[in-house]
């Protein structure tokens, strides 16, 4: 028999998973059976902080399972399908083509992790940027070296569990099933993705690493092959998972006449305090206790009619460099899997659209001009801030009252933040939105705004700024048969776990496709 529990448990008494088991085993009043715990959130409303804590009671331990996703087969002597980038779009898309029984061959313009890893490393340290190997390109894609929280709104695109148990089957740690704010953390997701590469392969896919995208054939609006640097894949399916860093696949398909649309996304800088402060608005305490995690917030405004609200948070976090190209900044951040840097960090961005990119002089009706704006303003923090790798920064209350040319605080951001005037960075409408936000935030977190906050410019790559037309049903782009856009970069996705259930929506589509043929 199982017995469902729900309790609120105070936070002191819950602090690792043996005094947790032991204060559910105490209101359960047995040692006996399994405790199977289905979700775990922090409620620190009140003044009492304390976790609520759901799941069943389980008769014996149950048995361990291989999760659906991961039932593969052999597919070595399988029919190909290729996938264009290796993000948690494209692998995720391999796992369920194996799982499809079809053969994978993903081509990946980056490197595997471990070389990857010294390429980040040239970035952050001596402003080296390669164009194929960075924070965003590179096996894994922009997930691998990102912060790995792993929650998402998009609930209704598939099924989150499966892929979850997945990723604890590879080695990811179990309390993503039932953590509400599920976070793997940057020094633990390489591993995962080398586990990932490794089950790929031992059901006989393939991965091609420095294999970049550079054109694709289409007859009589079929797919006929892909174009790379390293030579021509005859394919008559692709799902393309390219992200939405790749400009250059944007343009490419563009040149072609694959359909594409302008799209919406928000935009502004990293906001940076101490994690100490951020302790002490969500906790109201001076010293955080240890039982407690380092605190996060989630913020959501509205400014002259559009949203503004704070975007990945990352307690205990560090800003990453995370261009694509030389002469241009974007930041992004993440956090060990412990969070315990002594800064927090979130992009604060309001919504852009046609009437921003308008006020550049760009033709809000070009499919490109999400993009253009985009790379304005990136290309422009870079010069504000000296060419190389450094970021344009301020602080809060100095931008609020328009004064620059001040010292700044001490930054996470190890390239270096160069004081400058952000004014000069943002078009007026969208500054004007983020400080109408950013006033609100100091309302209700006093010091948000303030002269210890430091702000890093800018926070771009939010999700993308261009859709890959796909048609509703088939999944396949109007303007070439068995051209599956997927992902994030396709303008499906936002996140690691929305983009990898978009992957298996493709994949599954793909694999339809593939048999029917
Ligand atoms: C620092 C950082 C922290 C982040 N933190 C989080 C977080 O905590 N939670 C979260 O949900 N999301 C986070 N994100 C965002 C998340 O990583 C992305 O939403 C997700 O990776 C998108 O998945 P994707 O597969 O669609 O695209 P991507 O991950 O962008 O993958 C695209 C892949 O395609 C490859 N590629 C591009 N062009 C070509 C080409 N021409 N030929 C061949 N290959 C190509 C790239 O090298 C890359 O591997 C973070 C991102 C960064 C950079």
């Amino acid at each position: 028999m199982t017995l469902p529990f729900e309790f609120f448990i105070p936070a002191e008494e819950a602090h690792g998973s043996e005094a947790l088991e032991n204060a559910l085993r105490r209101r359960l009043k047995t040692e006996e059976g399994y405790l199977l715990i289905e979700k775990k959130a922090l409620d620190a409303r009140g003044k009492n902080i304390r976790w609520l804590v759901r799941g069943r009671l389980l008769p014996q331990t149950p048995p361990m399972e291989t999760p659906a996703l991961l039932q593969g087969r052999d597919v070595r002597k399988a029919p190909e399908v290729f996938v264009v980038g290796s993000g948690p779009a494209g692998l995720f898309a391999a796992l369920e083509l194996i799982r499809q029984g079809l053969r994978p061959i993903v081509l990946e313009r980056g490197k595997e992790v471990r070389r990857r890893r010294r390429d980040l490393a040239l970035l952050t340290r001596q402003h080296i940027l390669n164009p194929d190997s960075n924070y965003c390109f590179g096996e894994g894609g922009a997930g691998t070296f990102s912060d790995g929280k792993l929650y998402t709104r998009s609930d209704k695109r598939g099924d989150i569990k499966a892929c979850l148990q997945a990723l604890v089957h590879l080695g990811a740690p179990a309390d993503i099933l039932w953590e509400a704010r599920p976070h793997i953390g940057t020094n633990r997701l390489p591993a995962l993705i080398e586990r990932i590469r490794e089950y790929i392969l031992n059901w006989g896919g393939t991965l091609l690493f420095d294999t970049r995208l550079t054109g694709l054939e289409v007859q009589f609006g079929r797919l006929k092959a892909l174009v790379t640097e390293s030579g021509r894949f005859p394919a008559r399916q692709a799902i393309l998972a390219t992200g939405h860093s790749a400009s250059d696949v944007y343009r490419m398909l563009h040149a072609l006449g694959i359909p594409l649309q302008c799209k919406p996304y928000a935009l502004g800088f990293r906001v940076e305090h101490t994690q100490e402060v951020v302790d002490t608005w969500q906790y109201k305490c001076q010293t955080r206790p240890a039982y407690l995690p380092p605190a996060y917030y989630n913020l959501n405004f509205r400014a002259m009619g559009r949203g503004v609200y704070s975007f990945c948070m990352c307690p205990g976090g560090i800003i990453a460099p995370c261009a694509t190209q030389p002469g241009e900044i974007v930041t992004n951040g993440w956090s060990p899997s412990r969070r315990n840097n002594p800064w927090a960090n979130a992009g604060f961005v309001t919504e852009v659209d046609g009437s921003d990119f308008s006020e550049l002089g760009l033709n809000p009706e070009h499919p490109l001009s999400g993009l253009d704006f985009r790379e304005h303003i990136e290309r422009k923090a870079c010069q504000m801030a000296g060419g190389r790798q450094s970021a344009p920064g301020q602080r809060a209350a100095h931008w609020l009252q328009y004064r620059s040319g001040h010292s700044l605080p001490p930054s996470s951001y190890v390239p270096g933040v160069v004081s400058c005037d952000l004014h000069e960075l943002l078009p007026r409408p969208v500054a004007q939105r983020l400080m109408q936000g950013l006033r609100q935030a100091e309302q209700r977190m006093p010091g948000f705004a303030g002269e210890e906050a430091l702000l890093v410019a800018p926070e771009t790559r939010t999700s993308a700024p261009v859709r890959i037309v796909r048609q509703p049903d088939t999944l396949q782009s109007p303007g070439a048969e068995g051209l599956f856009p997927c992902g994030e970069g396709a303008g499906f996705a936002g996140g690691i776990l929305s983009a990898a259930l978009d992957g298996i929506r493709c994949a599954a589509a793909a694999a339809n496709y593939a048999t029917l043929r």
